[in-house]
C-alpha cells in the first residue's frame, strides 16, 4: 500500500509486492469499542513541526505539492480498508486482554507525542490489536496503528519492549515518514508528479525498482523511528534501558542479527544504536 504503513519488525522484509510485515500498508477501524482514537482538539495553532532529524541530502530536496493532508487522506482509506478486513475475519481487537495492554501502554506514549507535536495531536489516532499471524506493528501516516498479538508474543515481550514498539510506530507517523518517502520519491522520479497520488501511493510498495531506490532511505527513517521512539517513551516515563531491550529480542530472534533487511538495518545495528541512544538520555 501505499507507503502509509510503518513497521518495527525487522522479521518483515519489504519485497517487491507486499510484504508480510513490513512497512507500510493500510486499514481502518471502525470505532470498536475498543478503538482508541486520540483526538485532541487544536491545541494551539500550528507549531513548527519537530522537525525530521534526516538533515540528510536525502530529503532536502522536496519538489512537490504533496502536503501531509493528503498523504494522511490516502492512509486513511488504505487502514480502513485493512480494519474492515480484520473485522470481517472476526480478527479485529479481539484478544481482549492484548488489546487492553496495548491500549494502557499506548494512550500515556500518544498523550506525550500530543505534547510534543501539537500539530500531530490534532490528528485522529487510531491503534487497533489483532491475532492476525501475519501482522506484526505498523503505523500509517497519520497516526493509524496496528499491533499484532503474535509478534508481541513471538518475542515474548516486556511492557516496556511493547512500549518501544509503539513508540517506534509512533514515531514513524510524528515525524511525517510517508510524507518524506513520497517527497523521495518524486524528486527521484519526477514523472510521478503527473499521475495520481493513488498510483504514487500503490509504487512505493509494489513497484521494486522504485522500492530499491527508496530503500536508504526507508533503513534512515528506521533508525531514526527507532531513536525518536525510543526518547518520546523515555519522556513518557519508561526506563531507557527498558526500552531498549526490545532491539536485544530482535538480536536474539535474528538468524543473521548482522544482516540488513530490504527496508530495515541489521537487528544488531539497532540494538547498538538504541543502547546509545539509552545512554545518552539522562
Ligand atoms: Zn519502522
Amino acid at each position: 500500500m501505499a507507503t502509509p504503513r510503518r513497521c518495527v519488525g525487522m522479521l518483515l522484509q519489504r519485497a517487491a509486492g507486499r510484504v508480510a510485515a513490513d512497512h507500510r500498508w493500510r486499514h481502518r477501524p471502525a470505532i470498536t469499542s475498543r478503538a482508541l482514537t486520540v483526538l485532541f482538539a487544536a491545541l494551539l495553532a500550528f507549531l513548527p513541526l519537530a522537525a525530521p532529524a534526516f538533515g540528510g541530502t536525502l530529503t532536502s530536496a522536496l519538489t512537490s505539492t504533496l502536503d501531509q493532508q493528503q498523504v494522511m487522506a490516502g492512509a486513511a482509506v488504505l487502514y480502513n480498508a485493512r480494519i474492515a478486513d480484520l473485522r470481517a475475519a472476526r480478527l479485529l481487537d479481539n484478544d481482549a486482554d492484548f488489546h487492553a495492554r496495548v491500549q494502557r501502554i499506548a494512550q500515556p506514549l500518544l498523550a506525550q507525542a500530543a505534547r510534543d507535536d501539537p500539530d500531530a495531536a490534532t490528528w485522529p489516532w487510531e491503534v487497533h490489536t489483532t491475532t492476525d499471524p501475519e501482522e506484526h506493528a505498523y503505523a500509517f501516516a497519520g497516526g493509524k496503528l496496528l499491533v499484532s498479538a503474535a509478534h508481541v508474543a513471538a518475542l515474548q515481550l516486556s511492557d516496556a519492549e511493547l512500549a518501544m514498539v509503539l513508540a517506534h510506530e509512533i514515531a514513524h507517523a510524528v515525524l511525517r515518514h510517508n510524507l518524506l518517502e513520497y517527497q523521495e520519491a518524486l524528486r527521484l522520479e519526477p514523472a510521478w508528479q503527473a499521475r495520481p497520488f493513488a498510483q504514487l501511493e500503490y509504487a512505493v510498495d509494489h513497484d521494486s525498482a522504485l522500492m530499491a531506490k527508496l530503500a536508504p532511505l526507508g533503513k534512515q527513517q528506521e533508525l531514526e523511528a527507532d531513536r525518536a521512539g525510543l526518547q518520546l517513551a523515555a519522556r513518557a516515563g519508561w526506563p531507557p534501558h527498558a526500552l531498549a531491550g526490545y532491539f536485544r529480542k530482535l538480536v536474539q530472534a535474528s538468524s543473521a542479527p548482522n544482516t540488513s533487511g530490504f527496508a530495515h538495518p541489521s537487528p544488531a545495528s539497532r540494538w547498538r544504536a538504541a543502547r546509545e541512544a539509552a545512554n545518552n538520555i539522562r
